[in-house]
């Protein structure tokens, strides 16, 4: 049975909230990219997500609430977790901070922290509103394939292991959110780039804010003894948000190597090329923002991929993009799309 694909209206908003209080499992909507949702209260309904989406159970889950108040009840909110809720939420930031006993053990992966988000969708608002609930909440996607950001994603990918899709339309921003740690107060980090900047926090925070480099690899990591992977590294192994078929970063593009490429090279631009050969190659040939556009590329880089990987491409080449902080949301996502091995 395929997933049924709700619009959000008062009566279905109730009947999914519904669902979430009896530990079953929604495919949300939110600014960012597409969740897969339980009570984060229930540990049994959380369990599900990682058997639905093939996650190490050493990867933990970001949990979404409604509101500050809603916040404190599953973490300690600092200081400096409480100026960055003012200045950023609702909005695409997670804050890992010191878990409240309630949070099961399954959502933080054994950790005495916790990830917290307050979104900004209206949908997701409207659904943790009327539950009630925190939500637990990681991308609707298999784990490390590319992160959903229409419903339709989430039929394709995990339609016959869930039973409910919200739709609340194509993700606004399209990629995950920034995830700023603050357990060490004196030294806040950024463990994943997103829209909101390290820049945009030290503002806030006063302080310098330093931002980790993806390394850890999965293969690897499960198979570390002592520490866990989840407190070593969580959720940040190099390859990530991958396509199938294999993508390889090229320092530019030119039109006659498109031209002179075997049917089976896909490429990808950030912006159209200018080349009008080119653009008759169909399929083939794609690009992030006609502009080249920052936020136009982080929001169509999800659907771009999936729409290549579908080609039955050997390769797709990526253009390598403008060395400017602006595009550095994309180029992680690309980087470790890109990584080898999985
Ligand atoms: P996602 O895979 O998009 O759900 O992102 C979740 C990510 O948030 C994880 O992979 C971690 O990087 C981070 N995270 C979630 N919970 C915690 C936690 N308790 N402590 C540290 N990082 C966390
Ligand atoms: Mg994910």
């Amino acid at each position: 049975m395929m997933a049924r694909i709700y619009q959000p209206t008062t009566t279905t908003i109730r009947r999914l909230a519904t669902v979430l209080k009896r530990g079953g499992l929604v495919a949300v909507p939110s600014e960012t990219v597409y969740g897969l949702a339980a009570h984060a209260l229930d540990a049994a309904a959380c369990q599900k997500i990682f058997e639905v989406k093939g996650r190490p159970p050493t990867d933990p889950l970001i949990v979404h609430v409604h509101s500050l108040a809603a916040a404190a009840v599953v973490a300690e909110l600092t200081p400096a977790a409480r100026a960055l809720g003012r200045a950023f939420w609702p909005g695409p930031l997670t804050l890992v901070l010191k878990k409240k006993p309630v949070v099961p053990e399954v959502v933080t992966s054994g950790l005495d922290s916790v990830a917290v988000r307050i979104p900004q969708h209206r949908v997701f608002r409207d659904l943790l509103r009327t539950s009630g609930l925190p939500l637990a909440a990681p991308s609707a996607n298999p784990f490390g394939y590319v992160s959903p950001t229409t419903a339709g994603h989430v039929q394709d990918s995990l339609g016959e292991r869930i039973e409910h899709i919200l739709d609340g339309g194509a993700c606004a921003v399209g990629v995950e959110s920034t995830i700023v740690d603050l357990r060490n107060p004196a030294k806040p980090t950024v463990l994943r780039p997103g829209k909101i900047t390290a820049e945009e926090i030290a503002a806030v925070l006063g302080v310098p804010v330093t931002v980790r480099r993806a390394r850890a690899h999965p293969g690897k990591v499960g198979a570390k003894k002592g520490r866990t992977a989840a407190q070593r590294a969580p959720g940040m192994m190099e390859r990530h948000y991958s396509p199938n078929t294999r993508l390889r970063w090229v320092k530019s593009i030119a039109g006659d190597e498109v031209l002179s490429s075997g049917r089976r090279v896909a490429f990808l631009f950030l912006a159209r090329p200018a080349d009008p050969r080119l653009a008759a190659l169909g399929g083939r040939v794609q690009w992030l923002s006609a502009a080249g556009d920052p936020e136009e590329a982080a929001r169509s880089l999800f659907s771009r991929l999936r729409a290549l990987d579908q080609g039955g491409y050997r390769e797709i080449r990526v253009q390598r993009l403008p060395d400017d902080p602006a595009f550095a949301v994309v180029a992680d996502r690309l980087n470790r799309a890109a990584a080898r091995g999985r």
